[in-house]
């Protein structure tokens, strides 16, 4: 294997999901849901399957999802985006990440990060050779501190690669913090780069807000989503990048020799989803919340104390509160005493020490299994 590879491990979302096919165990780890979006949504796939979509999309994406996607961004943020030059669909908004960094980052940039960063996010500035510059969210509270990021950001920054929501703290950047993270930017001349996939999924009355909204901000802001997390379909692989026509030109730079194009038949389904399922996200977001407050309320009657999350999928726990030093192998040892699986967010950290005793619970399942995994965990020794 390559050595830029070989130093990094598989990731810990496979690992923990094999685990949970190989022991029966409750999966609480990976984040998707265990119940599909919208049956309209389905149904366009299908008849897009059987009208003839099958071959290569254009590679910037097909127009009716391009429009669609810049009439998402003008409905919900007041964007102004322009669907021939400042939109590219991608095959998620994972590879959204790794065309906007390998067509933007060199060998030797640095790039500021929040950590705990979302793992593709290391593997991805390992393989473009940037210098990772953390930013540390600490327990109990995982905001970033001003001082931190003025630390952070240099000469020598490229870009600042955001996430908000965030996974896997459920942090939710405020517009002050976001403020923050701009002034920086405008001041150092450098670029953000911001995975916003949980944008839809924030809870008790916050509104998420894209940092392309704040002033100076629209013209070197790269904004990045996907259907997966808003439409309940994490298996379909469709993201998307908006911003200025440079960085949208960067990102298909890149895009064009990794996948060349994204899927052709799945591209009118997510247009449809967009455009005739606009309140559906947010109903999704209100499920979230109430099965939020039950994993929430479970994992404190089982000793845990979580930070109760503002958006995405996620809660984490500090779990020396369980008497375990280390979040890693209480998730390894966890199947067999309780029957549960759920994600160590220490690898998410450069500061091992911050991330050792954090474990992160998904509550995008049932709530009847979020039920029992709580219960589950209350009753193991
Ligand atoms: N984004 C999801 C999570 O954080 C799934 C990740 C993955 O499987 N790569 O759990």
């Amino acid at each position: 294997m390559a050595t830029r590879l070989a130093h990094i491990p598989p990731t810990v979302f496979s690992e923990m999901s094999a685990l949970a096919l190989r022991t029966g165990a409750l999966n609480l780890g990976q984040g998707f849901p265990d119940v599909d979006g919208p049956a309209s949504v389905v149904r366009a796939a299908r008849a897009a399957l059987e009208s003839g979509a099958n071959q290569y999309a254009p590679g910037i994406g097909i127009p009716a999802l391009r429009q669609a996607i810049a009439r998402h961004q003008q409905r919900h943020y007041g964007l102004e985006v322009d669907p021939d030059r400042e939109v590219v669909v991608t095959t998620g908004c994972t590879e959204a990440v790794a065309a906007a960094l390998l067509g933007l980052v060199d060998p030797g940039d640095e790039v500021v990060v929040l950590e705990p960063y979302y793992d593709s996010y290391v593997a991805m500035l390992d393989m473009c050779g940037a210098r990772r510059r953390p930013v540390t969210l600490r327990a109990p509270h995982f905001r970033p501190d001003p001082d931190d990021l003025r630390a952070a950001i240099t000469d020598r920054t490229k870009l600042v690669l955001l996430n908000t929501p965030h996974n896997p703290t459920g942090t939710v950047l405020t517009r002050e913090e976001l403020q923050v993270v701009a002034d920086l930017a405008i001041e150092h001349d450098v670029l953000v780069v911001t995975d916003e996939v949980y944008e839809h999924l924030v809870f008790d009355g916050r509104t998420h807000v894209p940092i392309a909204t704040l002033p100076g901000m629209w013209e070197r802001t790269l904004t990045l989503s996907s259907a997966g997390k808003s439409y309940s379909f994490t298996g379909w692989k469709v993201g998307w990048a908006t911003g200025p026509a440079p960085l949208v030109q960067a990102v298909l730079a890149a895009k064009q020799w990794l996948t060349f194009t994204s899927g052709s038949p799945l591209q009118p389904a997510v247009a449809h989803a967009l455009d005739h399922e606009p309140d559906w996200p947010g109903e999704l977001a209100r499920d979230l919340q109430s099965r939020r407050d039950l994993l929430c309320e479970g994992l404190v009657a089982a000793g845990l104390e979580p930070r109760v999350p503002e958006g995405t999928y996620f809660a984490t726990t500090d779990v020396s509160h369980l008497g375990w030093a280390d979040g890693r192998e209480l998730c390894l040892a966890l199947p067999e005493r309780a029957g549960v699986v759920a994600i160590p967010t220490q690898g998410f950290y450069d500061d091992a020490e911050a991330g050792r005793q954090l474990v992160r619970w998904a509550f995008c399942k049932q709530p009847d299994v979020i039920a029992e995994g709580v219960r589950r965990l209350a009753a193991a020794d």
